[in-house]
Formats: C-alpha cells, sequence, structure tokens
C-alpha cells in the first residue's frame, strides 16, 4: 500500500505546495517511516484563506437543508472508508485495531451525524422586544488538530462549522496526518463547492502560526496543549480574531467511601489507560477514601498488570505504544520524577517489560502521591496513574480542585445524590456520575486552563455562529 501524499486540498482540488518539501510520517509500533505527506508553506495558507475566504458568501447563504445534504453525503463516504479510517489511525498513532475503529473511526461519524441533524434544524431566532436576533456564521475558521484522536479532534470542529455556514481551512497534527487525507478523499466525494474546506498539512510553527496569524481567518478552533494554545491567543489577539482553545487537563476520579470499589477502579484505570493514557480527559488522578484505599491499589495494580502491549493489529493487543519518541521520553520523565518525589510505584515503571521495538510505555501506577507535586499537577499525557489518599467529601473537592487544569473528572457512590452534589462542586467543564457514558451531544470543553469554547451538539454548534440584534 503506497501511503505517500503529495498534494494539498485547496480551493475544490489536490495541488502541490509550494516547495515540494515533505514531511515523514512513522509507524510507532516500528519506528519506522510509513508515507511522508507535504509540509505547507506560509504561501500554502494565504492560497487555502483566499479560497475560504472567496467561498465563503455563497456557503454561508446556503440554505441549511442543502448544507445538512452536504453533510449528509459526506457521512456516506467516510462510512464507506470506516475499516481503512481505523487501519490508517491504527498504523499512524498506534491505537490497537479495536479502539481505532469503534472509537477513533466510529465517535466522528456519531458527531458528523449529529451535525446533519442540527443543520437542518430551523436558525435559532428569537424577537426580544422591537429586535430580531438572529444568528450568522462567524466566516472562515483555521482548525488546527492534534494527534492523539486525529479524526474526532477534526469533525468536531468541520462539522458544525460547514453545519453553521462557515468556511475551513484545517491544518492536522504533523504526527498523524494520513488520516485527513482519507477525509479530504471523502469530501472531494461528496462535492461541497470549491473553497470550502480546504487541507495544508505541515507543521505547528509553520503552517499552524500561519493560520493562527492570518487577518482574514476569522476564528481559530485549536485543540492542543495549552502551551500552543497560549500561543495561538497571542497571535489571534493582534488582530482581535476569536479563538476556542480545548486544551490540556488533569482530571480527578473521586472515589468515596460507600463506592463500589471494583466498578469504580476498573473503569477509572480503562479510563486513564485509553488510547496508551493519551486522552485530554483522561483521569489521570485517583482520589481515594482512605478506608478503602489499600483495597483500591490492589485493584488498580492488577488491572494495570492484565493490559497486554504489542502490535496495534494484534487482536489481544489491549495497549499500543505513545505516539513518538519524544512523547516516550516525556512519559518517562514524568514517572521518574513522580518517584523521586516520593511517590510508589505498585504497577509498571521504568524497569517494567515492553517490547523491544516501539515507543512503548509500561502502564504504571504511583501511590502516595503529593497533590501538590509535579505528578500530580502536570499533564503526562501516558498511561501513569497518580493515586492519593482523601479523608472526606470536603478533601476531595480542595484536592480535585487544586489543578490548573478543569476538563473532566469523575465521581463515585452508592448514593447518586452525595456524588451529583460533589460533581457539582467540582470546577472541570464535565464530570461523570459512576461511569456514565459518554454523550456526543453534550457540550465538551474547559474550565481554567483546559481552555474556554465548547465542542459537540449545539453548544459546539453555537462556537461559529456570530449574534446580530435588527431593530424594527
Ligand atoms: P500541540 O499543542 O503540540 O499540537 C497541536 C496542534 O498544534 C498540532 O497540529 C501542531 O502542529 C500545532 N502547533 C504546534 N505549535 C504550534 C504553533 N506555534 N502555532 C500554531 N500551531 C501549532 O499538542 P499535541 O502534542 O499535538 O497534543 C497533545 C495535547 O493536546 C495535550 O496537551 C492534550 O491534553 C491536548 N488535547 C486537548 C483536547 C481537548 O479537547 N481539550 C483534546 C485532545 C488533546
Amino acid at each position: 500500500m503506497d501511503l505517500a501524499r503529495t498534494d494539498l486540498y485547496l480551493d475544490g482540488r489536490w495541488v502541490a505546495t509550494s516547495d515540494g518539501a515533505t514531511l515523514p510520517v512513522h509507524n510507532p509500533a516500528t519506528e519506522e517511516v510509513v508515507a511522508t505527506v507535504p509540509a505547507g508553506t506560509p504561501a500554502d495558507v494565504d492560497r487555502a484563506v483566499a479560497a475560504a475566504r472567496a467561498a465563503f458568501d455563497g456557503w454561508a447563504a446556503t440554505a441549511p437543508a442543502e448544507r445538512a445534504a452536504h453533510l449528509d453525503r459526506l457521512h456516506a463516504a467516510l462510512t464507506a472508508r470506516a475499516d481503512e479510517i481505523g487501519r490508517t489511525i491504527a498504523l499512524e498513532l498506534g491505537a490497537p485495531l479495536k479502539l481505532a475503529t469503534r472509537v477513533q473511526a466510529g465517535l466522528p461519524l456519531t458527531v458528523l451525524r449529529s451535525y446533519v441533524d442540527l443543520a437542518a434544524g430551523p436558525p435559532a431566532e428569537e424577537t426580544v422586544g422591537n429586535s430580531l436576533v438572529v444568528r450568522e456564521p462567524v466566516g472562515v475558521v483555521g482548525a488546527i488538530t492534534p494527534w492523539n484522536y486525529p479524526l474526532q479532534q477534526v469533525m468536531a470542529k468541520l462539522a458544525p462549522a460547514l453545519a453553521a455556514g462557515c468556511t475551513v481551512v484545517l491544518k492536522p497534527s504533523e504526527l498523524t496526518p494520513l488520516v485527513s487525507y482519507l477525509l479530504f478523499d471523502a469530501i472531494d466525494e461528496a462535492g461541497f463547492p470549491p473553497g470550502v474546506v480546504n487541507l495544508v498539512t505541515g507543521t505547528g510553527p509553520v503552517v499552524g502560526e500561519a493560520i493562527a496569524a492570518h487577518p482574514d481567518v476569522d476564528l481559530v478552533s485549536f485543540t492542543g496543549s495549552t502551551a500552543t494554545g497560549r500561543r495561538i491567543s497571542h497571535l489571534a489577539a493582534d488582530r482581535i480574531a476569536r479563538v476556542a482553545l480545548e486544551l490540556g487537563g488533569k482530571s480527578a476520579n473521586v472515589v468515596l467511601d460507600d463506592a463500589d470499589l471494583v466498578a469504580a477502579v476498573k473503569v477509572g484505570v480503562g479510563n486513564a489507560f485509553l488510547n496508551s493514557g493519551q486522552t485530554c480527559t483522561a483521569w489521570t488522578r485517583m482520589l481515594v477514601h482512605r478506608s478503602r484505599y489499600d483495597e483500591a491499589l490492589t485493584l488498580a495494580a492488577k488491572a494495570a498488570q492484565a493490559y497486554r502491549l504489542g502490535d496495534p493489529f494484534d487482536p489481544d493487543t489491549r495497549m499500543g505504544p505513545l505516539v513518538s519518541a519524544t512523547q516516550r521520553e516525556r512519559v518517562l520523565g514524568h514517572v521518574a520524577r513522580g518517584l523521586a518525589d516520593g511517590g510508589r510505584l505498585v504497577a509498571g515503571g521504568p524497569d517494567a517489560p515492553v517490547p523491544d521495538r516501539g515507543w512503548f510505555v509500561a502502564p504504571t501506577v504511583i501511590a502516595d502521591v503529593d497533590p501538590d507535586s509535579a505528578l500530580a499537577q502536570e499533564e503526562v499525557f501516558g498511561p501513569v496513574l497518580a493515586v492519593i489518599p482523601v479523608d472526606d467529601d470536603d478533601h476531595a473537592v480542595t484536592v480535585a480542585n487544586n489543578s490548573r487544569y478543569g476538563l473532566a473528572g469523575a465521581v463515585w457512590s452508592a448514593d447518586e445524590e452525595r456524588a451529583v452534589r460533589v460533581a457539582r462542586r467540582m470546577r472541570t467543564g464535565a464530570v461523570d456520575v459512576n461511569g456514565a457514558p459518554f454523550n456526543p451531544l453534550a457540550p465538551f470543553g474547559g474550565y481554567k486552563q483546559s481552555g474556554f469554547g465548547r465542542e459537540l451538539g449545539r453548544y459546539g454548534l453555537d462556537e461559529f455562529l456570530q449574534t446580530k440584534a435588527i431593530q424594527r
């Protein structure tokens, strides 16, 4: 299979980059280069933004039902490629094929379907006194996305932006660009008008910054690290452009004394280690009532040791490698620091066996983590769970909120009302009670340094609309 892609998608066509330079794409399970993609340039960004700007008026004026029909065709074109999408994400990210197919490929289709429905609905207008309040698309959107859920994070921007009537320039992560090529094959097949959706691959400092600083980009919608989000905010602030930031997290899984401990620990460990721990909402701090602490550690260690690491394409593999050598070194550095700061290793760690080849880290559980230490404060983005004892509900809330992040979290209790009371006090954008399922229509986004703006469902659509009052 020849995976190399040579072109960008600009103004409805596949076209060559301005200088022909390329970037390698690796298979993290073998460390081999499996493809190359174009390294876009600021000149390419100029062409993409010009195409999106030229297409905007027409697309914004399109009837909602017609936009919904385009999204519906895209859904069909992507569904036809679902298996290939799963395999591609397994290859370039290292996610086990089952996860890559069910979650990494499946969830974006669910999200896209929700926006087919939302796009077709009547535009939300209301009358306030003598004013007609109307919602209009914000304009040209620059979408910059990370590698950990490479299609889902693109879809969470692209689908609502297109449904709202915006046009888009996408820059996916340079670590996992291949799935975006499948997406744009599907976009091409769905027959969007030229310029409505554009793809420029390349690095963050070159292509990402050119998008964030571009005078004709009205909204920069970014998912990634807090450091990059800060940089993008600065670039957008110069021209008062809007930004939506979905950033990092250090979410707490609060296990109260009356919780179903077996479920709380099993689901909690599974959540922390999903996608090799490379999930922004991962519950990476487990806060357990002292009366259940030792029992919880035993269960957590057992759960971590049961993971089978290996080839993402082997059906028995439950955890793949990390995405890159850099990420692996970063994660191992966090583990070393956590142990040096007084954490107690109960599973995994730097010396635990991992496959010889590939950027693997063993699923690791560290107990007695000081809530102020680096391991409890920094986002690790690897399979590392910090366990912290707490005295009561108030203490649990204090420790949970002792973070500069505020993306997600969980509470477990036999008493649902008690759990909801604790959930209300947690300063985060989402909390799951007793392992409740993910809701693709619920607003998704952060408090504090986890960012602002919301994705998914009608809240996600709102990000791409602005409000006008017409007095009569
Ligand atoms: P990153 O910030 O390094 O990169 C994200 C994207 O930004 C990539 O496309 C990259 O090329 C681009 N970029 C890098 N530097 C840039 C710059 N100077 N200007 C413009 N663009 C630039 O993040 P990552 O390592 O790809 O992803 C991991 C991070 O993403 C984690 O911190 C994780 O928590 C976060 N994340 C957040 C969410 C969320 O929804 N809140 C979801 C997934 C990941």
